[in-house]
């Protein structure tokens, strides 16, 4: 998720006096973390320095052992996988429409065309059956997105990478502790890419990790990570690359550092607040009233979002008046995301409605309800109360 939740009706602005505002989501930040805080503060050291080094370390040791760099957004971090990997001009990037614009922005940022490739309208995720038809002589690499945290099956995936030679650069802003048949996403695959800002199952405010396949490539992210620069000795330094400034500073690490440990926790509280989801949409029949529902995954997904489909045509209540009425009700609610070839950036190369069918029909329905680990199961009955409620006004709910 991104500053595109920031919407107005993500703003708690109609709390009433009997129900306090239930925002979309919020971060959870113990006490013990705003004191380590603090103490950074204190400390002289507030740019990156040792919190960054013991993040990256509890990072890695997260992700298997892999080698880990934290940058200052879950961004830059995927614009710097595709030119370690050398992806540039007149190469093509496959990936899906369904995501944060980031997604595909950061191809355009290296000069390469990125390649939109339809959804499984059930997974929300890129449709990996056709990805082959996609390939070309020009393609390099494949940005899949494991859209709410479900993860896009690895195992066809890196079957399809294998057999074309591309690379991958796993868009996993979003399921940082989920997994893949049971190997946390980050511990296998390609470079992976985590976004931790404050909207993300854990945060360091602003800021993302990138895992990396060898000592190697982690040297070349360093660098471009921080202008290019490779110093040496006490005076030396050189620059063989052009580098930007996306380095993470120690305060954002410290608070990662405070997150870290409870991230079981608050993926299986998500895991719980999903089940009272679904038992609640059930027990209301959202299914018969066109809602629809997202894959009943509680193995492997991290439940980073909680996202319905609204009932789409000529006669069904258009999603801007849904959100408002649940935002009059106390409710925030967002969308993730608008199709992001029908943006007037990608519209300019050539993309248009009808080129992407089915990820067009859920972007045009699909709403986030409210879901972070403060949130009680109280809240999510009140939620699809209201929702019920929104969309079936004559009836009680
Ligand atoms: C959040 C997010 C990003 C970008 O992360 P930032 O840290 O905000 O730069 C990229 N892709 C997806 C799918 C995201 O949800």
């Amino acid at each position: 998720m991104s500053a595109s939740s920031q919407s107005p009706s993500g703003q708690p602005a109609a709390a009433t006096a009997a129900q306090p505002y239930l925002p979309m989501t919020r971060p959870t930040i113990d006490d013990a973390t705003i004191a380590g805080v603090a103490e950074v503060l204190r400390s002289g050291w507030i740019t990156s320095g040792p919190n960054v080094k013991a993040l990256e370390a509890k990072l890695s040791e997260h992700c298997g052992g892999r080698p880990v760099r934290a940058f200052n957004s879950g961004t830059c971090t995927m614009e710097i996988a595709l030119r370690i990997a050398g992806v540039g001009p007149g190469h093509e990037v496959i990936t899906t429409p369904l995501s944060w614009v980031a997604t595909s922005n950061v191809i355009l940022e290296v000069g390469a065309r990125p390649v939109f490739v339809d959804i499984d309208p059930v997974t929300r995720n890129i449709d990996l059956e056709r990805i082959e038809a996609a390939i070309t002589p020009a393609t390099r690499a494949i940005i899949p997105v494991d859209l709410a945290g479900l993860p896009v099956d690895r195992d066809r995936l890196y079957a399809i990478v294998r057999k074309h030679g591309l690379r991958v650069v796993e868009d996993a802003a979003q399921s940082f502790g989920a997994n893949w048949r049971g190997r946390p996403i980050g511990a296998a695959g390609d470079f992976v890419s985590f976004s931790f800002h404050p909207n993300k199952n854990v945060t360091t405010i602003e800021g993302g990790a990138l895992v990396l396949n060898n000592d190697q490539e982690a040297k070349l992210a360093e660098q471009y990570r921080l202008q290019g620069v490779v110093r040496s000795g006490f005076d030396g330094m050189e620059v063989d690359v052009v580098g930007g400034k996306f380095n993470l500073t120690d305060v954002a690490a410290r608070v990662g550092l405070g997150q870290l440990p409870h991230l079981v926790e608050f993926n299986t509280r998500r895991t719980e607040l999903a089940r009272a989801y679904f038992a609640a949409l059930d027990a209301a029949g959202a299914a018969e009233l066109g809602l629809g529902l997202p894959p009943r995954d509680f193995s492997q997904t991290n439940w980073h979002m909680f996202q319905v489909t609204l009932p789409d045509g000529s006669g069904a209540l258009r999603r801007a008046e849904v959100m408002s009425r649940m935002h009059e009700a106390g409710i925030g609610t967002g969308v993730h995301y608008p199709a992001i070839h029908l943006f007037a950036v990608y519209r300019r190369l050539g993309w248009k409605e009808g080129d992407l069918p089915l990820a067009e029909r859920v972007c045009r329905t699909i709403l986030t309800l409210p879901l972070f680990p403060a949130m009680t199961p109280a809240d999510v009955t009140r939620v699809v109360q209201t929702l019920m409620r929104v969309l079936r006004p004559g009836r009680p709910a």
